[in-house]
């Protein structure tokens, strides 16, 4: 489907042959966020369709590999300029070490990310040192953390707000409330529809559509149904350190470079996790990392 901007107003429209067949290795030559251009004759209806004729090229894409052998990727989004990425202190309860996968790789596809805490009714007073301690980690870390509440509707004219006049990425694991803060943002919305026929099997692929959706107040949403994470992303040991900005920042003052911040002496990332400036967590995270042998799942 696509739309002029800025109205919105959706039209179906199919591929030209060879679009499909240039150049990348996606499965999908076109995803959600796509700026192309296309061609239409007469009225445009699911039997006329437009045809689209180019794909703009990306500002940036996030991609998910199938498996760690297969050369074929999905384009799970592109052009996006921001990734909320939803958690709950619990209910359920946030692992740190899969966020930390996702927000290195948000860095690594250069996505600017924004952390927003759902569920604080339900966990401000009985977690409140939980609370506490994860904005000092992830603000200490240069993220923004927001607070909201789907149910009771705090934060969510601020999160609207940061919505505005943008693009951007909805993910979080299963539970957290997406859908119910989309439909907050947004009561015409309704995430749920669509999420079981979008998703459809071809023969050993799983594919799943993911949908854009425009904000009466401004902004677009993509939401990512089902996205546990993004897949595998390829770094190098010496890279991951690139992608927790802390890190980034503090090994300038490595004595060695490259330097993996684990035994090396002189090493300024080591000395700040030491002197607290950053955060056991984190650096935990950055270990588990650098253990798996250049391959993560993400
Ligand atoms: P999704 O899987 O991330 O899309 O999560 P849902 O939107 O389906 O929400 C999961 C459950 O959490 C549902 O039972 C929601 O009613 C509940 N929920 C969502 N947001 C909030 C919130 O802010 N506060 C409370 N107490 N419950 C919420
Ligand atoms: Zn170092």
């Amino acid at each position: 489907m696509l739309s002029l901007l800025p109205e919105w107003d959706l039209f179906p429209a199919v591929l030209r042959g060879k679009i499909r067949l240039k150049g990348s290795s996606a499965t999908n030559p076109v995803a959600v966020g796509d700026v192309v251009t296309f061609e239409a004759e007469g009225d445009v209806t699911l039997e006329n369709p437009a045809v689209i004729t180019s794909v703009k090229p990306r500002r940036n894409y996030i991609i998910r590999k199938s498996t760690n052998l297969s050369r074929q990727s999905h384009i799970i989004a592109a052009n996006l300029d921001r990734a909320f990425i939803i958690a709950t202190i619990d209910y359920p309860e946030v692992k740190l070490p899969f966020l930390d996968r996702i927000l290195v790789t948000c860095e690594v596809y250069n996505v600017p990310v924004t952390i927003v805490l759902n569920k604080v009714d339900l966990y401000r007073e009985s977690h409140k040192e939980m609370l506490e301690a994860f904005h000092e980690i992830y603000e200490g870390a240069g993220y923004r953390v927001m607070e909201v509440s789907a149910l009771t509707g705090e934060g969510i004219e601020e999160l609207r707000e940061a919505c505005r006049g943008h693009v951007s990425l909805f993910s979080g694991v299963s539970g957290v409330g997406k859908s119910s803060l989309i439909k907050a943002l947004d009561p015409s919305l309704d995430p749920r529809v669509g999420e079981i026929s979008e998703a459809h099997t071809q023969g050993k692929h799983t594919t799943t559509f993911y949908e854009m959706y425009s904000l009466s107040s401004g902004g677009f949403i993509v939401d990512t149904p089902g996205l546990r994470g993004f897949g595998l992303v390829d770094l190098k040991k010496e890279e991951i350190a690139l992608y927790f900005p802390e890190m980034l920042k503090a090994s300038e003052n490595c004595r060695f470079t490259p330097c993996t911040h684990t035994h090396e002496p002189g090493c300024a990332v080591k000395e700040a996790v030491e002197a607290g400036d950053i955060s056991y967590d984190r650096y935990s995270s950055y270990l588990g990392m650098l253990d798996e042998e250049g391959k993560y799942r993400l």
